[in-house]
């Protein structure tokens, strides 16, 4: 019989890597290397210095932190004298939930190795993170304010760093993180590896590059405007308080557990989280206005399937990894194209199939244009075939309604018919109450057909 054990690992076995992190990455599931780990492994292996241009969901993190823990590996040691355990690999990131994330996977990946990691960011007790830096690490993963907060306490020494990594460096600088990084760079050795990760290449990330690196290995997976292959993008057009009822009849038909839906704004994200719950979905928001106790909590909740829909701008949903989200909702489309990139880049990880959804308005069409333009692709508009009436009824007779209800995809997908592409582009979009009835339906510019009733 063919021994599948041996076959899975053995992709990840012709790099040469430390037993004990491959035995790791088999429990994990991991089957094939990505692009961007078969091309980073060997170059971060040898030591050298990479300008890697790849995105969340494409495996990035594994790609820089398996290198780095088989390089660690020959300091790997039992002992439990801090001064056995300094710190030898820092990981910057530019958002807490980010280095969360990071931090989560290389727990994964040396579990089975005496090297020891932590986790330093911002908004939460400093004490608990002092104690466990004191007590010494191998890997420090750390959001820049708050570990210089740890190194002005003299909580911490990086005079032992030899491997330096910026994560979503493109993001530090939009967050204004340069003069921080500058600050925290001048304490390491000059000797050292320094890997360098960004979403895009501009001439800042360039410049910053040519500081921080020396003579690196470029590695560049996916194009700024690609969109995963496994994501299967969907378009519906949808005005005003129809998006809201689009949101819970996708839930609801799909019977997806696991929903991330983007809003413009943190108001937006709130109040949209109340209705959909008002309506008997299980929904939070996670916004920039949360504090990051419960933005933790909120997205723990998710991850645990106990939240249904996850409301969220872009700033908190940077770079957030859980695992095997089917499907991603733009509530609203994003004022920014690279924008729609990351948000979708939430589905379909690594390999993993999932869908789309863009919920565009007839005054969100010079946004999609955009969108189209930048992933060159030419997604279709179609309408929505909502149920009628949305009911008032208690949530709890509603939840059981949508258990036992038979799901009609089949009357869901409609091409899109333009009707209300002759209007000129200026003129606003009629905005309805609320109250979706057929006869409003058949009156607006952007046609929606009702279909039978549903809740
Ligand atoms: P990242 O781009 O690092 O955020 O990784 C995205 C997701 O892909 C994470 O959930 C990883 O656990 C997962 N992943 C990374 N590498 C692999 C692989 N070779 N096979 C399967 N899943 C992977």
């Amino acid at each position: 019989m063919k021994d599948t054990t041996t076959d899975t690992a053995a992709s990840f076995t012709s790099f040469g890597l430390h037993p004990d992190l491959l035995s790791s990455i088999l429990a994990a599931g991991y089957t094939t290397p990505t692009p961007i780990q078969a091309q980073a492994l060997p170059v971060v292996m040898q030591g050298r210095d990479v300008m890697g241009a790849a995105q969340t969901g494409t495996g990035k993190t594994a790609a820089f932190s398996l290198p780095i823990l088989h390089r660690l590996m020959p300091f790997a040691t039992t002992s439990a004298s801090p001064a056995r355990h300094p710190v030898r690999a820092l990981i910057l990131t530019p958002t807490r939930e980010l280095a969360d994330q990071v931090g989560e996977s290389v727990k994964l990946y040396c579990k089975n190795t005496p090297l020891r990691s932590a986790i330093v960011f911002g908004g939460v007790d400093i004490n608990a993170q002092r104690d466990e830096l004191r007590r010494g690490c191998e890997i420090l993963i750390a959001t820049p304010g708050r570990l210089l907060d740890h190194i002005e306490q003299k909580n911490v020494s990086l005079a032992q760093v030899g491997i330096l990594v910026l994560d979503e460096a493109d993001r530090m600088l939009d967050m204004g993180f340069l003069p921080d990084l500058d600050r925290i760079v001048r304490q390491l050795p000059a000797q050292r590896q320094s890997l360098l990760f960004s979403a895009t290449f501009s001439p800042e990330i360039r410049k910053l590059g040519n500081n921080f690196l020396n003579n690196p290995v470029s590695i560049e997976v996916a194009a700024r405007n690609a969109t995963a292959d496994t994501v299967k993008q969907i378009a519906f057009s949808a005005e005003g308080d129809e998006k809201r009822l689009a949101v819970m009849h996708i839930v609801r038909s799909k019977k997806l557990s696991q929903v991330i839906v983007f809003t413009n704004t943190k108001a937006g994200a709130s109040r949209l989280a109340r209705q959909l719950e008002r309506e008997g979905l299980k929904a939070e928001s996670i916004h920039g206005d949360k504090s990051q106790l419960e933005r933790m909590k909120v997205l723990e909740a998710f991850k645990k399937d106990q939240v249904e829909v996850l409301v969220a701008t872009d700033v908190a949903a940077r770079g957030l990894d859980v695992a095997g989200v089917p499907c991603v909702i733009n509530y609203d489309l994003p004022f920014n194209a690279e924008d729609y990139v990351h948000r979708i880049g939430r589905t379909g990880r690594a390999g993993a199939s999932g869908e789309a959804i863009a919920l565009v308005s007839s005054s969100d069409m010079h946004l999609w244009a955009d969108i189209q333009k930048l992933t060159g692709k030419n997604t279709e508009l179609q309408r929505l075939n909502l149920p009628s009436t949305p009911s008032r009824t208690p949530s709890r007779q509603r939840d059981n309604s949508r258990r036992t209800h038979k799901p009609q995809d089949e009357i869901f997908y409609k091409p899109y018919q333009p009707v209300a592409s002759t209007a000129p582009k200026t003129q606003p979009a009629p905005r309805h109450n609320g109250n979706v009835g057929a006869s409003q339906g058949k009156k607006r510019s952007v046609g929606i057909l009702l279909g039978g009733g549903y809740y």
